[in-house]
């Protein structure tokens, strides 16, 4: 029945991971912080139908710099030929581990803090952290670490939100 079948699928989230269930990298639509926006850009963006963008810095597709929420381009002055770099969130950054498991994720994304994680091949690993840039928050109580800046080294391998792994748990079989 559909109803054995979403308890199966809730159950199966304990042994998957965020890789197996996020958006893979070539399916994500990012935005390089020189876009310009004016009549076309923003047009061809919110055709794409996202809430929220990835902005990569100039042409490094791994350094994620900000998010784009769609809303906000409501506010931009198509004439002014501002890039989108200027309307990106900073402080909407987060970064997770390609190994996190579906349960410590959807507590994070249950949380409310924040819908969307940029996922990095590896781990968050602290060192890595320390000696460059990065500010890491743990999250108070998971043990989800939370990047709040950019990890130099880091790859980033696609994104996550929470309709994957609602997705996971209502198709299972
Ligand atoms: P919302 O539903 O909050 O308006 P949305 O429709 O943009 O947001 P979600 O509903 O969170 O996005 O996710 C739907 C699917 O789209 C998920 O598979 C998610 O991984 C994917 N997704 C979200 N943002 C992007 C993006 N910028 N590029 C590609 N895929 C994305
Ligand atoms: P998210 O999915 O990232 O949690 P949301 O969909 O819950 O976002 P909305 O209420 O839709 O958030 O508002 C998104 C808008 O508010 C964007 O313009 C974003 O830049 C801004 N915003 C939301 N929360 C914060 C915050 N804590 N700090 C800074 N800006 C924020």
């Amino acid at each position: 029945s559909a109803d054995l079948k979403i308890v199966v699928g809730a159950m199966e989230l304990s042994n998957k991971k965020v890789k197996e269930v996020m958006t893979k990298i070539e399916d994500t639509f990012m935005l390089s912080s020189e876009t310009i926006l004016n009549s076309i850009t923003i047009t061809e963006i919110a055709e794409k139908g996202y809430t929220r963008i990835p902005i990569y810095e100039g042409t490094d597709k791994n350094k994620i710099i900000s998010l784009l929420y769609v809303k906000d381009l409501a506010l931009v002055n198509k004439n002014a030929n501002i890039s989108v770099a200027t309307i990106g969130n900073r402080s909407r950054v987060r970064i997770v581990g390609e190994n996190t498991p579906l349960t410590q994720m959807l507590t994070e994304f249950k949380r409310g803090d924040y819908h969307l994680a940029i996922v990095k091949r590896g781990e968050l690993d602290e060192e890595s952290v320390e000696n460059g840039l990065p500010i890491v928050s743990f999250d108070k109580e998971e043990t989800v670490n939370l990047v709040e800046s950019v990890d130099k080294k880091m790859e980033v391998i696609g994104v996550i939100t929470l309709e994957d792994i609602l997705e996971e748990i209502l198709q299972a079989e």
